[in-house]
């Protein structure tokens, strides 16, 4: 039994969708199937800008409705196509699919899978065709999964269903040191482990979703990134730290532009102020990254300067000027000219210069360093979002990355 994943760029019209039924039908030839689907090509943003123009401020779970609808769409040609080939395909709904998720719109985890009515399609030698980035609450609600959500869908069926392979289809040859539409010398990489790959999709690498990662990694799912268009190249293959064959300082370097950065000045310097702040901040469920707390002189008051996801920035910002009223802060500023450029490497941690060399290469291209923040395996810098790109390409040179990879 195996699990594929095609995503926007490889159902975006009839055609492509055919080449994908083909795919599908190829591999049904030898197993189970179960294809999940993402909304054909800009769909989704088509049906968020909708949303927008029916409404200032659409509500949430008329939302979730909503996008829904466009994997929903994918999944009914997907199976026809298929049916067209002469394969017997059956499309689902997140419902259908018995995708139980939290009550949570728009982001919602998933908390269960109740995998008997595709376990029966399955033994009745259908294909099953999923619609992917959505569940239902308890109450039965529609949900969807967080932008990029169908990758989780696939790696969460996958690991309910105990496939044997998990491959996520998309519009590159797999994960590479840098995105290849930024970089074009970027290499592919063979393999990449869990942890690096889920650090590359919190900081940016749009090829996996962070959550996807999550689970393929809990589950020790092999998931495979691979080429719609070049289906028999292998791609890339996620494996556990301890199983990596090829040993690289850096693997690769990521940009996520829709970053923005909010200060609030002068707080007084007492305990529980931060817990207040970021409470409010919480309540509005806007999630915060970069955080620098710097004290004034004397002592008594501090700066706090943090980066949100640009789409949070008005809520925070509201968010934030009442908390300044309330903790008696001097006031708040709102930056939306940001971008986070990060290197991530399972050998970072056994390089103390490379932090060093890399703020270095950013000064010498006259690129002002706005935040940094590291974990044991990555480095970010915020940086203007006018230079984004020119940064990727200096830090990606910096360290060699164009070169292919050997064991
Ligand atoms: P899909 O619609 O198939 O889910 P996405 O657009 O979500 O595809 O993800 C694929 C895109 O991810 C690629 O087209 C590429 O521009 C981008 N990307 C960003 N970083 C990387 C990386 N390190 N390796 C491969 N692709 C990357
Ligand atoms: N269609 C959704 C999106 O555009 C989910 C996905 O493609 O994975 O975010
Ligand atoms: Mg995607």
């Amino acid at each position: 039994m195996i699990v594929q994943k095609f995503g926007g760029t490889s159902v975006k019209s009839l055609a492509r969708i055919k080449n994908v039924a083909s795919i599908i039908a190829s591999a049904a030839s030898t197993d189970s199937v179960v294809a999940v689907v993402s909304a054909m090509g800009d769909t989704t943003d088509y049906l968020v800008k909708l949303a927008h123009q029916a409404g200032k401020a659409p509500n949430r779970r008329e939302l979730d409705a909503l996008l829904s609808t466009g994997e929903q769409i994918s999944a009914a040609l997907v199976a026809m196509a298929l049916n067209d080939v002469g394969a017997r395909a059956v499309s689902l709904t997140g419902a259908q699919l018995g995708i139980t998720t939290e009550s949570i719109h728009a982001a919602a985890r998933i908390v269960d899978i109740n995998t008997e009515r595709v376990r029966r399609h399955l033994d009745d030698g259908l294909i099953v065709v999923a619609a992917g980035f959505q569940g239902k609450t308890r109450e039965g609600d529609t949900t969807t999964l967080g932008r990029g959500g169908s990758d989780t869908t696939a790696v969460a069926l996958a690991a309910a269903l105990h496939a044997s392979a998990c491959d996520i289809f998309t519009d590159v040859s797999g994960v590479y040191t840098a995105d290849p539409n930024i970089v074009p010398t970027a290499q592919l990489l063979k393999e990449i482990s869990y942890e690096e790959m889920l650090e590359m999709a919190r900081v940016g690498a749009q090829v996996l979703h962070p959550r996807a990662v999550e689970l393929a990694r809990k589950h020790g799912i092999p998931v495979r990134v691979r080429n719609t268009f070049d289906p028999t190249h292998e791609g890339t293959i996620l494996k556990g730290a301890d199983e990596m064959e090829i040993y690289r300082p850096v693997s690769g370097v990521t940009v996520d532009r829709d970053q923005a950065r909010l200060a609030i000045l002068k707080v007084p310097d007492r305990p529980g102020v931060a817990g207040e702040i970021f409470g409010a901040l919480a309540e509005r469920r806007v999630s915060v990254d970069m955080i620098i707390q710097a004290f004034h002189e004397g002592g008594s008051v501090n700066d706090i300067t943090f980066t949100v996801k640009r789409g949070d920035l008005v809520t925070a910002h509201q968010a934030l000027k009442e908390a300044a009223s309330r903790t008696g802060a001097e006031g708040v500023l709102a930056d939306e000219d940001v971008a986070k450029v990060s290197i991530v490497g399972a050998g970072l941690m056994d390089q103390p210069d490379v932090a060093a060399r890399m703020f270095s290469a950013l000064g010498q291209a006259d690129i002002n360093i706005k935040m940094i923040s590291t974990s044991e395996i990555r480095i970010s810098c915020a940086i203007s979002d006018r230079d984004a790109e020119r940064a990727v390409r200096i830090v990606h040179d910096l360290f060699h990355l164009d070169e292919p990879e050997s064991n």
